[in-house]
């Protein structure tokens, strides 16, 4: 029998850590306040940044929120981050991403403080992830790091297999993985051998944004399989990158979706407010 990883719950456990660690800095006169930033009004953002907001309010770290018009320049979006990094009572800063087209989000994310920097994106951030220097991670990999802890799984000397080279998962999260002493390997679109290669995984992390792609055929029996995907079907349910009822079966854990590793990212999030106040 499986078990099933329960991201919902233990993102729970996260937000209401942060919550007593929150009231605590308050009782000291530190209050903690995240800015966020979004450009146009792309739906699926917009339920991201209430989202984020419900959780601060529920920590109790106080948001900002800037709602800026779709047609708003690079110029302009660079000088309000400039203005909150200037600012001692913001602790951190997220833009919402992507942005519009007509707006580099390399240079937006680089304009960011990397003391700000909750999004663990800025170059700075990922160096100092890379070299094992204090720093924020990148939330959903951090998020995913959290689950296998929590959950009692080993990483320690594990095989692990990360498919997805992505800035924002698969590369942080390789990285992570060797940071807790795992023997891992990255594959990508260009993969050779991709079911082989998988099938060497005593943990596999699929990040590859193609509904339902990994079958049974790419596990190893009693392998820990965490699922990154996230797709809307045309029934309206939630899926994954796993076709998760074939491949549950051969695993000793998994992740389901929803109710994996969507909840962790928005709680690395709220941790990574946290710990601004002692990275500021
Ligand atoms: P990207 O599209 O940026 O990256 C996908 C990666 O998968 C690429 O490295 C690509 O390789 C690789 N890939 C694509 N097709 C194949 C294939 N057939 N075989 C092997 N590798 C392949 O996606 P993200 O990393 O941003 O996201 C991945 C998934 O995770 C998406 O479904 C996304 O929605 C979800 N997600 C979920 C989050 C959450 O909170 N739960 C947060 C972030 C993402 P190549 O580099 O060669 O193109």
């Amino acid at each position: 029998m499986y078990q099933i990883i329960d991201g919902k719950m233990i993102s729970t456990q996260i937000k209401d850590e942060c919550k007593e660690r929150v009231a605590a800095y308050k009782e000291q006169g530190i209050d903690i306040c995240l800015a966020v930033i979004q450009v146009g009004n792309d739906p699926a953002s917009s339920v991201y940044v209430n989202n984020k907001k419900k959780a601060c309010e529920y920590i109790g770290i106080r948001s900002l929120s800037y709602e800026l018009p779709e047609e708003t320049t690079q110029e302009e979006l660079i000088s309000l981050i400039e203005k909150l990094n200037a600012d001692d009572s913001v602790n951190g800063i997220l833009v919402q991403l992507p942005v519009p087209k007509h707006i580099d989000e390399d240079i937006i994310i680089s304009t960011i403080s990397p003391k700000k920097d909750v999004d663990g994106f800025h170059t700075q951030s990922v160096g100092a992830l890379c070299i094992g220097q204090p720093g924020y991670v990148s939330c959903t990999p951090a998020g995913i790091i959290e689950l296998l802890k929590r959950s009692n799984i080993s990483i320690e000397g594990k095989e692990c297999v990360v498919i997805g080279r992505s800035n924002i998962v698969g590369k942080p999260m390789s990285i992570l993985m060797l940071r807790e002493n795992a023997t891992v390997t990255i594959a990508h679109s260009r993969t050779k051998d991709l079911k082989d290669i998988c099938k060497r995984a005593d943990i596999l992390i699929v990040a590859i944004g193609r509904p339902e792609m990994i079958t049974s055929e790419y596990i190893k029996d009693g392998a820990v399989v965490i699922d990154v995907g996230i797709h809307r079907r045309e029934n309206n349910k939630l899926c994954g990158d796993v076709l998760f009822d074939d491949v549950a079966p051969h695993c000793s854990a998994i992740t389901p979706v929803p109710g994996g590793v969507g909840p962790m990212t928005i709680a690395m999030l709220m941790k990574n407010c946290v710990d601004s106040v002692s990275l500021t």
